[in-house]
Order: structure tokens, then sequence, then C-alpha cells
């Protein structure tokens, strides 16, 4: 069978199935209810095959203080990225004239003010400062699911602005991080392939901004701190990412303060799968309606 990569045409038969529902907006749109059950049967695949790992499972709002983006960086690193929460709190007068510039059609957003918060750029961000201090013995394992923004608006429905990562998080000595991060991106293949994706992993770095970042991605590449799982979705030349494997050594831990037990300064890495690329990859290899899939993707979806 031969699979054509033809983005168009894979938007509009995802939109004809009610799978994604526009809503006018570039990597904002809504997800359909067989799209969600996609989504959801994945993540709690995901969290069987991590059921005796022992995560401890999180929970944090999609944004996050704006001190915190800060601290870590990413206005260094990615502010083409970022997306920040602004409000309005003037008086009366100047209520009135927003209203006024809403319905003259004019621009009303220079009357807002930044707030305190920032939309969550990565899911792992919320995580790391509320384990600072010395770790248990062996380490930390979190898991959490958030919804996350990136600043990319793009006809690939694979590149949204607004989506959400399954990331587990771990915490310890150097060798036992780096061990664990290896062991998931084979672990991630062997998953992903048992779903029978054409699922290959490699080095990848970054977005990193402008020409500094080029040598920061250079870096990360050559040190092999991050990898990525790719499937063909939209292209056979340029792979989708769906997950990523990030050693940060101490990055964050030493920001925060995160020590091991002996003291020593912990490292840190992350792994995410991106749930709406992982159920793109799904529907681009099986078809648009799940019911149809083969049974043996089905049944480890559906048990
Ligand atoms: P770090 O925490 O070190 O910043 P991360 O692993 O949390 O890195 P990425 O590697 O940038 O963050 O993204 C993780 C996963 O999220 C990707 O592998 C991909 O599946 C998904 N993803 C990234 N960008 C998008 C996007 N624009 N639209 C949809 N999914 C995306
Ligand atoms: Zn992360």
């Amino acid at each position: 069978m031969t699979v054509s990569y033809d983005i168009t045409n894979f938007y509009n038969e995802l939109v004809a199935h009610g799978l994604i529902l526009p809503n006018g907006v570039k990597g904002a749109y809504g997800r359909g209810a067989v799209f969600e059950e996609i989504a959801r049967a994945f993540n709690d695949l995901v969290s069987r095959i991590a059921k005796n790992d022992g995560a401890q499972e999180v929970m944090f709002p999609p944004v996050l203080p704006r001190a915190l983006v800060e601290k870590m960086g990413y206005m260094d690193s990615f502010p083409q990225l970022a997306g920040s929460v602004h409000s309005f709190v003037g008086n009366d007068a100047a209520a009135r004239e927003i209203s006024e510039r809403v319905h003259a059609g004019l621009r009303w957003e220079d009357m807002l003010e930044p707030t305190e918060l920032m939309l969550v750029p990565a899911a792992c961000y919320p995580v790391y400062p509320n384990f600072s201090g010395l770790l248990p013995g062996g380490g930390r394992l979190i898991t959490v699911l958030n919804w996350v923004f990136r600043h990319e608006p793009s006809d690939e429905p694979t590149r949204l602005q607004s989506f959400r990562m399954r990331e587990f998080i771990r915490m310890g000595q150097p060798d036992d991080v780096l061990a664990w991060r290896d062991e998931w991106l084979r672990r991630g293949l062997d998953l992903l392939q048992g779903l029978g994706l054409p699922a290959q992993s490699d080095v990848a770095n970054d977005p990193f901004f402008g020409r500094t970042g080029k040598i920061l991605a250079a870096n990360q590449r050559e040190q092999r701190l991050k990898f990525e799982i790719m499937v063909p979705v939209i292209s056979l030349e340029k792979p989708t990412a769906v997950a990523s494997f990030n050693w940060h050594q101490d990055h964050f831990s030493s920001l925060f303060g995160i020590s091991n037990a002996d003291s020593s300064v912990a490292h840190t890495a992350c792994l995410g799968f991106g749930l709406e690329r992982v159920t793109l990859a799904l529907i681009k290899a099986h078809g648009f309606d799940p019911k149809t899939w083969p049974e043996e993707v089905r049944g480890q979806l559906w048990p």
C-alpha cells in the first residue's frame, strides 16, 4: 500500500470525520469525541505500562507563575514560543473605552495589564520547584499530564498552539537518571512500534531562538541530551516527533537546589508523549475510524 502525505487532504479528512473541530485559529482546533477516545486510550496505555514504576501523579493548572518562567530561563531560550496572560484592571472610564474600541473594531489589547501568570510551556516546568532540598534515597519519579501552550501557528494538524503532554520526570543520581532516560527511549519505541507505527528514534534539539540558539542546539545534539521518537504523519521526509526524552543534567536541579540524599547535586530528566501527535499518527497509520483498526492495536488501546 502506498501512503500519501498531503497536509491539506489529511486536515480536511480529519474535519470531515469529526475528529477535529476547527475554530478559525491555526493550531487551536477542538477535538471530537473519537479523537479524545484515542488520546485517552493511549494515555491510559502509558499508565498501564508504567504501573509498577511507582510514579507519583501530580496535576497543575495550565498556567504557571511568570517569575518561574523567568527563573527557568524560558525567555532566554524560547521567547518566540511563550504565551502570557493579560487582564483588565482599569476603572469605569477605561472599561467603557475598551468596550467602545471592541465594537468599533479597533485594537484594545494594549489596555490590558500583564498578570502574574503565563501559560505552561512544557508540562514538567511546574514540577521542579516543588522538590527543592534532599531527595529520598532512590530519587523521585513524577508523572504529570498538562496542557501546553506554544506560539507556533501552523496549517499542519500536528503542530498545535495548545496541546497535551504526558510526561514522566526523574530526579536522582546522574547515572540512574541517564539510564532511566535511555531505558524509556527503548520502551517508548517498543510501545509505538507495537501499535503498528513506523516509529524511529534520533538525537534531536530544542528550537532555541536566534543566532546564539544555533550554538545551544548544536551543543545539545553533540552531548546527546535530547532524543525524539518520530513517525511520518504529514511527511515521509520530515517525520513528526511524537515523544521526546530529555536529560537536563543539573540545569533544573541547581536552579531549585534539588539534591540527592547524600547531598550531591541531583540530575533530572523528563520524557513526554505528545497526546495529539500520537493520536494523529495512529489515525494516519490505521485510518479515520478506530473501529476498523487492526485487532492487535485495538486490543492494546481498549483492553
Ligand atoms: P523540556 O521539558 O526539556 O522543555 P519537553 O519534552 O517537555 O522538553 P518537547 O520535547 O519540546 O518538550 O515536546 C514534547 C512533545 O510534545 C514532543 O515530542 C511532541 O510530541 C509534542 N509537541 C511539541 N510541540 C508540539 C506542537 N506544536 N503541537 C503538538 N505537539 C507538540
Ligand atoms: Zn519536560
